[in-house]
Formats: structure tokens, C-alpha cells, sequence
């Protein structure tokens, strides 16, 4: 499935659509055209968006600490960002929620140090993010690193992550559903508890 073509949605079985239910709420993937939100909504109702996403991520990562996502998010800097301002402090966050600010956060927290105004430059990653797939990880991080010289998301801001990584809108998307199916997995685990 692209998230930057938009074919129309294979038909779903009607056995599988009873007219009673109520369409699947898809938080993490408010504006994408229907089409593709109807493909999404067909996989989940065939229990197979969670297998879709591991086969196309099967790689993990081995960030699993603050100095290793430190020594990530700078590595990352040094190949496309080199002349941005060094960063000060990189890390997990457990009680970060992922939908606000789009996924990640990014904060420049200007102190007077001395009478000098020094701008602490700050990223912190969801702890989510560490039992998720690489790709996941590089495309928040890239994220982040964009923020350092682009505020908004805009034009200007998204073209930076492309530059960054290349596939960057597939990869946002395909984390979209990823985190619809950490939803779905959670509240199927409620269920049976
Ligand atoms: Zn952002």
C-alpha cells in the first residue's frame, strides 16, 4: 500500500462488513484520503494489518538506551545537518503521548546562563519507539532533526526529512498504522484479560 498513490480500495468482502458496525476510528491517520484509510480499515478487519507490517519491518534496532540514541541522533546530525546547532540533551520518554506534537518533541528552551541567553536544544523520543521497528526510528529522529532548523511542518520543513530520508511520507504512514496496531493489540489484551 503507497501512501503517495492513491488506487482505489480493493472491494471487501461484504461478509467481513456487517452494515451494523460502526466504522474503525483511524486517530493516527486523520487526513489521508479515504481510499487509502478504506484499505487500512479492510486490513484491520481481516486481522492482518499487524503481519502486512512485520513482514514489511521485520529489522529492529539496537537503541535501547539514552547514550545510544544520543550517539544515533547525532550520527544522523553529522550526515545532512552538520552546521546545526549542537544538541544538548537526546532521550526516552515514557510519558510522552505520541499524538501530541506529531510523534516526538523537539524543545528550545532559552536560559540565561550569566547574563547570557544560551538555547538548550533538546529532542526526546516516545519509548515506544525503542521495541519498534529501525525504520520507525530513523524516520522520528529524522523528524526531530528537521525541527532543529524547521519549526513548522510545512513545505519547507517536510522537504528537509525527504532530504533526510527519502521515502519519509511512506515510512510516516506505514508508522501510522503501526501505532493503530499497538492500539488494537492493547485493547484485544484488555479484552481477554
Ligand atoms: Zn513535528
Amino acid at each position: 500500500m503507497s501512501a503517495s498513490r492513491s488506487s482505489p480500495p480493493s472491494p471487501a468482502h461484504p461478509a467481513l462488513q456487517p452494515a451494523a458496525r460502526p466504522p474503525i476510528a483511524l486517530r493516527y491517520l486523520a487526513g489521508y484520503p479515504d481510499a487509502l484509510l478504506a484499505q487500512v480499515r479492510t486490513l484491520i478487519e481481516r486481522g492482518e494489518l499487524g503481519e502486512v507490517l512485520r513482514r514489511k519491518y521485520p529489522d529492529a534496532h539496537e537503541v535501547r538506551s539514552d547514550k545510544a540514541l544520543f550517539d544515533y541522533v547525532n550520527e544522523r546530525k553529522q550526515q545532512a545537518m552538520r552546521n546545526a546547532p549542537p544538541l544538548q540533551l537526546v532521550h526516552y520518554d515514557a510519558k510522552l503521548k505520541v499524538l501530541q506534537h506529531a510523534l516526538g518533541t523537539h524543545t528550545r528552551i532559552s536560559k540565561i546562563h550569566g547574563g547570557q541567553l544560551k538555547s538548550r536544544r533538546e529532542i526526546r523520543i516516545a519509548t515506544l519507539f525503542k521495541e519498534a521497528p529501525a525504520a520507525f526510528l530513523d524516520m522520528i529522529v529524522v523528524h526531530e532533526l528537521a525541527h532543529l532548523k524547521e519549526p513548522e511542518h510545512d513545505k519547507a520543513f517536510y522537504g528537509l526529512c525527504c532530504h533526510m530520508m527519502r521515502d519519509y511520507h511512506q515510512v510516516e504512514f506505514d508508522l501510522r498504522m503501526y501505532l493503530t496496531q499497538l492500539d488494537l493489540d492493547a485493547k484485544a489484551a484488555l479484552e481477554s484479560s
